[in-house]
């Protein structure tokens, strides 16, 4: 069921809930879930009776990163491009293929949803790690249960943090640092006292706190919502969060290649499974 249907969607009165369906894999992103929820997300941009978009992750956990590992992995498929034109990154191989893909799954789709013209919440519960970040932070709020916690550990590839750099803007440089660094679990509590999270409420209590903070700035008017939320992206963009993040994916790729010449593949031979392993205080991958 959750392979055929990545993605759920659903319609609460002037709210859309967008649920990422893949329970049994923690959320763990394919494509085929990143193009189902930009078909969400669409629909929820073109529904005037939608006023408010709450992402979600079914089960225990809001997403364990992009997919490394699991039975639907298909990083080599093909799928209709959305965010760029860059060409098919299947007909190319090496940093061509590996370069459009990302640009265009990772980066660009993340751009896209942040641009949607109305406010988005992030809704957390357990792991949010690494590529499941990504989709966290292209959201406006984020609104977490206590037992959440978050962590970008793709330097043990080797990899200077997610494709989408947005490190430095969501909880300050410094402790950007920490926690790409170490690697380590940060809690929920800690995550809202950086920055990176509005609140943080009982797990039991959490989609009735997100559906009542949706449901109050839905009587706020469409319009003003949509030049609200331009207004504050254009200041975060002007604090350099687009132009660093164009830059960071050039080192980014350039670990990639580094991983890909030096060793068997461009995750330096890890996957889920070594991920989790590997760590003192592991992750949920
Ligand atoms: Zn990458």
């Amino acid at each position: 069921m959750s392979e055929e249907e990545p993605v759920r969607y659903e319609r609460r009165g002037p709210v859309a809930v967008v649920t990422m369906d893949r329970e049994e894999y923690r959320n763990a992103q394919n494509s085929k879930m990143t193009y189902a929820l930009d078909q969400a997300y669409y629909r929820a941009a073109d529904d005037d009776e939608v006023k408010v978009v709450v992402l979600a992750g079914a089960g225990k956990h809001f997403s364990a990163g992009h997919d490394i590992g699991t039975p639907g992995r298909d990083i080599d498929q093909s799928f209709e491009r959305k965010a760029t034109l860059w060409w098919d990154h299947t007909t190319h191989e090496g940093g061509a293929s590996r370069y459009a893909r990302e640009s265009e799954v990772y980066v660009g789709m993340c751009r896209r949803w942040r641009d949607l013209p109305k406010p988005t919440i992030a809704m957390v519960q357990g792991a949010c790690i690494a590529g499941g970040l990504m989709l966290a932070w292209s959201c406006d709020l984020v609104i977490a249960s206590d037992d959440a916690f978050f962590a970008d550990p793709v330097v043990k590839m080797g990899i200077p943090g997610v494709e989408y750099f947005a490190h430095p803007w969501q909880m300050g440089p410094r402790f950007a640092k920490e926690f790409l660094f170490l690697g380590e679990r940060v809690g929920a509590e800690r995550a809202r006292e950086l920055g990176m999270v509005n609140r943080v409420v009982p797990r039991e209590s959490l989609e009735a706190e997100v559906m009542s903070v949706a449901e109050k700035i839905a009587e706020m008017p469409a319009f003003g919502l949509a030049l609200t939320k331009k207004a504050v992206n254009q200041c975060e963009d002007i604090m350099g969060l687009r132009d660093g993040m164009d830059s960071v994916f050039g080192l980014h790729h350039l670990a990639h290649a580094h991983n890909a010449e030096v060793g068997t593949d461009s995750l330096a031979g890890m996957n889920a499974r070594t991920m989790r392993d590997g760590s003192s205080r592991g992750d949920s991958t």
